[in-house]
């Protein structure tokens, strides 16, 4: 047993916590935590991860919901900062803009990891696209089938809306199954590890909430034809301008594609 300390898991909290010391390793080397990395970890739970993280970078950041976790944390790993608070509410810009201990600018990107309450996970991951904290990379355990949509490519069965949105911005790799056996309580579902690295050519601002519109309207109707799906738009030469297909379904578009197809609606706009 890895576990720092030991509570009873609550459901509610989507609390499953790591058990296989080999799997913690394995996340653990993929993480590669450097002594001078700003790192973050959301949910520490009982500490399992946390353990090894705080070996390399002792100034983490924990961010944790659970009443009855956070003394153990505080007692247990003395120099993190630990925030008491829900992640989907957590002020990450705030957090990034925030001097050292020693009154320095601290101008580090910072890098977010953690075995995610698979509950919250993608509002989460639109709320760090959306933040305007400067991200190194995010190293999350998901439920598989999530990281399966975060990864695909265009014409697969599990290329969607969150398949879109996500790789406009980030560039997405799976690093590893896990089986339900590495956890405790098991979860129902399979789990993988995903890293996100926000994208060189992240797009501009004010194409956001366009991209957004069309992934919606596309991916509602993802068994009909564009011209279906995009009839909204149907006044504007959006397709010849596009150079798209009307005739094809939303899930045979790339993401350029769709950034494309939101640019042209801006500028049209
Ligand atoms: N990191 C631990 C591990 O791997 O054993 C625990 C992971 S467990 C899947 C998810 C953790 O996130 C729990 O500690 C839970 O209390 C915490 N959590 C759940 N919802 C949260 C939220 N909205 N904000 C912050 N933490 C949350």
């Amino acid at each position: 047993m890895s576990r720092a300390f030991s509570v009873s898991a609550k459901k509610s909290l989507s609390q499953n916590f790591l058990m296989d010391e080999a799997i913690l390793h394995a996340i653990v080397d993929q993480i590669h935590p450097q002594a001078a990395d700003r790192l973050i970890e959301i949910g520490p739970g009982t500490g399992a991860l946390t353990e090894h993280l705080y070996a390399h970078v002792p100034q983490l950041t924990l961010i944790e919901l659970d009443d009855r976790l956070i003394t153990p944390l505080r007692q247990r790993f003395p120099q993190a900062q630990l925030f008491h608070q829900d992640v989907l509410s957590f002020d990450f810009a705030q957090l990034f803009a925030a001097n050292k201990p020693n009154g320095e600018t601290d101008k580090r990107p910072l890098r977010i990891v953690g075995n995610l309450p698979y509950q919250i996970s993608t509002p989460l991951l639109f709320k760090l696209l959306e933040s305007a904290a400067p991200i190194q990379d995010l190293t999350f355990l998901l439920q598989k089938e999530v990281v399966d949509r975060l990864v695909a490519a265009p014409s697969s069965g599990e290329y969607g809306r969150l398949s879109v949105m996500i790789q406009a911005y980030f560039d997405t790799q799976k690093l590893l199954d896990i089986g339900p056996e590495a956890f405790h309580p098991a979860p129902k579902v399979d789990s993988a590890l995903v890293r996100l690295i926000p994208r060189t050519d992240r797009p501009a601002d004010h194409l956001y909430s366009v991209l957004i519109q069309v992934t919606q309207a596309a991916f509602n109707q993802r068994r009909k034809t564009l011209r279906n799906s995009l009839k909204v738009w149907q006044h504007l030469p959006l397709f010849s301008e596009c150079a798209i297909d009307p005739q094809q379904r939303a899930e045979n578009l790339s993401v350029y594609d769709y950034l494309r197809i939101a640019h042209y609606l801006v500028v049209t706009a």
